[in-house]
């Protein structure tokens, strides 16, 4: 991805959490290596819908120009599909896996008529321990909403063992995320900090809707004007 962590707004606290366990230790393996530690392994981000989780990993690749990878769960859930997508991250490190809603592969055991069952579990599992693979320069990014959903297998030291928390975005953030959307577009003197003032409970992605919805409304009049009129604050 050409995203990096200035392609993201807001999320002070998670983009200094995954600098230190990820970026740091994939720009300067040598330091890690001096304590026996190996690049890679995995994070967890879990929050609510919508507040930047899978574009934050996307950031993460984009920082360390690493290959980026969503895997889809209805394609993960599959034990052939699970082998050939860790292969041919192998191949082709650095990579960031990065597995959406990771909760539906891991529900617990009360859940597991949801699931491909235990199996495809454990073999996510032993991938991810890369038991007889070289998991090196991999770098296994899950997402979920209800991480108490997640079997506990899945947080144990090695593996999931880093759980970051993606909160909604605060005042400060909204103003950053809005100026983000906003940039490259017609602008008429925007005040983005005022629209942050109000916006207090909307996610990253209903801002994104937000200005969507006015870009929108916007070319609906620009159809009937023959003309594009710069954004405002009131639009
Ligand atoms: P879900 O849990 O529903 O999968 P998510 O947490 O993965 O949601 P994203 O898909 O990353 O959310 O966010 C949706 C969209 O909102 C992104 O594609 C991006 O355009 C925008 N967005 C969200 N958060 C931010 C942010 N902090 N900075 C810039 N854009 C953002």
């Amino acid at each position: 991805p050409k995203e990096t962590f200035n392609d993201v707004g807001g999320m002070d606290g998670v983009k200094k959490e995954i600098g230190l366990k990820i970026i740091m230790p994939f720009k300067q393996p040598e330091l890690y290596k001096a304590y026996g530690k190996k690049a890679g392994g995995g994070i967890l981000l879990y929050g609510p819908p919508g507040c930047g989780k899978t574009w934050i990993a996307r950031a993460t690749a984009g920082e360390i120009d690493a290959r980026f990878v969503n895997v889809d769960m209805w394609i993960g859930n599959s034990e052939k599909n699970l082998a050939t997508i860790f292969r041919s991250a192998r191949s082709s490190a650095p990579c960031v896996l990065f597995f959406d809603e990771i909760d539906a592969l891991g529900a617990n055991r009360s859940h597991m008529k949801h699931t491909g069952g235990r199996h495809l579990i454990n073999q996510f599992l032993s991938e991810l321990d890369g038991s007889g693979a070289d998991n090196d320069g991999i770098l296994v990014m899950g997402a979920t909403n209800a991480p108490w959903h997640l079997d506990p297998a899945f947080r144990r030291p090695g593996r999931f063992d880093r759980i970051i928390f993606v909160p909604p975005p605060d005042e400060e953030g909204r103003k950053r995320i809005l100026d983000l959307l906003l940039r490259d577009k017609p602008l008429d003197d925007v005040d983005t900090r005022s629209i942050a003032k109000v916006t207090d409970g909307f996610s990253g992605a209903d801002l994104k809707g937000l200005v969507d919805t006015c870009i929108e409304e916007k070319l609906s009049e620009a159809f009937t004007t023959g003309k594009p009129a710069p954004i405002t604050t009131k639009d």
